[in-house]
C-alpha cells in the first residue's frame, strides 16, 4: 500500500496529519507528500493584494518572492525527513498570483475574503490539469487503485487552494475512495466541523498516536520555521497547541470518509 498525501501548501499535510505520517513510516510504509501550490509566482503582473501580503511578510521586491519559495521548499524537505516521507511538488502558484493567462490584471483572488470564499469558476481547467497529473502519479505508484490510499484536505477553513486540491482529487478518484483530513489549525474551530458531524453521509475514524510520533509531529511542524509566527506566538506555544488539539481527539488525528446513504 502506498500512501499519498495531497497538501495544498507547504505544511498543510504535516500540520493536519504529521503524526499519522510518522506512524505509517514507522510501520515501514511508503509515503509521499505532494504539495500542489508549490510553484513560483509569475515574474510580472503581481496584484496590489499580493504586494500588500509581500509587505506583511517583509518581502521588499518581487524577486525576493522566489527566495521565499526556495526557503519554504527546503523547510518542507526538512519536515518530511523528520517524519520519514518523500516530497513531490507541482509547479502551480499560490492563489494570490493566479489570473486568466492572457488577460492582464485579471487576478482571481484580490482580498482576504476572496481567498476564503468560493473557488473561481475560471479555475475549472486547472482542476482538470491537477486531476490528470495526480492520476498519473498514482498510476506510477501502483496501477492497482486498491494499492494506493489518497489523503486530501476536508477544506475546513474554506481556503480556495484547499478547495482546488479537494475538487481535483474528487474528479480524479471519486469522493468515496478518498480519506479526508481535517485542515489544522483551521479545524481547531469545532463549529466548522458541524456539517460533517451532523451528516449521515460522513463517518470519522481516529488514528491514535503514541508519544514518540506526537513528538516527531511537533518537530516536523517546527521545521516550517518561516510559518510559526503566522499561526503562533513562538515555537513553545505551537507545541502546546498541537498537543492540546491532539488531546481533544484522545491523542489522535481524525480522518473522514464519504459514505453516502441512498
Ligand atoms: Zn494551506
Amino acid at each position: 500500500m502506498h500512501h499519498l498525501f495531497l497538501s495544498p501548501h507547504y505544511d498543510d499535510a504535516i500540520y493536519s496529519c504529521g503524526g499519522t505520517i510518522a506512524k505509517l513510516a514507522q510501520a515501514g510504509k511508503d509515503i509521499t507528500v505532494l504539495t500542489v501550490c508549490a510553484g513560483y509566482p509569475p515574474s510580472s503582473n503581481i496584484s496590489p493584494y499580493a504586494r500588500s501580503l509581500h509587505e506583511r511578510w517583509g518581502i521588499k521586491d518581487d524577486s525576493a518572492v522566489n527566495e521565499m519559495i526556495d526557503i519554504r521548499r527546503q523547510e518542507d524537505k526538512n519536515a518530511l525527513a523528520i517524519v520519514g516521507a518523500k516530497g513531490m511538488y507541482f509547479d502551480i502558484a499560490d492563489c494570490i498570483y493566479r489570473l486568466e493567462s492572457d488577460i492582464p490584471n485579471s487576478w482571481f483572488y484580490q482580498s482576504d475574503d476572496d481567498i476564503f470564499g468560493r473557488l473561481n469558476g475560471n479555475e475549472d481547467s486547472l482542476i482538470s490539469v491537477i486531476a490528470r497529473s495526480i492520476l498519473d502519479i498514482a498510476d506510477k505508484f501502483s496501477p492497482n487503485p486498491n494499492k494506493i490510499r489518497v489523503y486530501i484536505p476536508l477544506t475546513i477553513g474554506n481556503h480556495v487552494d484547499h478547495q482546488l486540491v479537494r475538487y481535483a482529487a474528487e474528479r480524479a478518484f471519486g469522493a468515496e475512495t478518498l480519506t479526508y483530513y481535517q485542515d489544522y489549525p483551521y479545524s481547531k474551530d469545532r463549529q466548522q466541523l458541524k456539517t460533517y458531524e451532523s451528516s449521515v453521509d460522513w463517518t470519522s475514524t481516529i488514528n491514535y498516536l503514541g508519544e514518540e510520533v506526537i513528538y516527531q509531529k511537533i518537530q516536523a511542524v517546527a521545521a516550517y520555521r518561516s510559518q510559526i509566527s503566522t499561526f503562533w506566538a513562538d515555537e513553545q506555544t505551537m507545541a502546546t497547541d498541537v498537543r492540546e488539539y491532539l488531546r481533544a481527539w484522545g491523542n489522535g488525528e481524525l480522518f473522514w470518509r464519504y459514505t453516502p446513504t441512498l
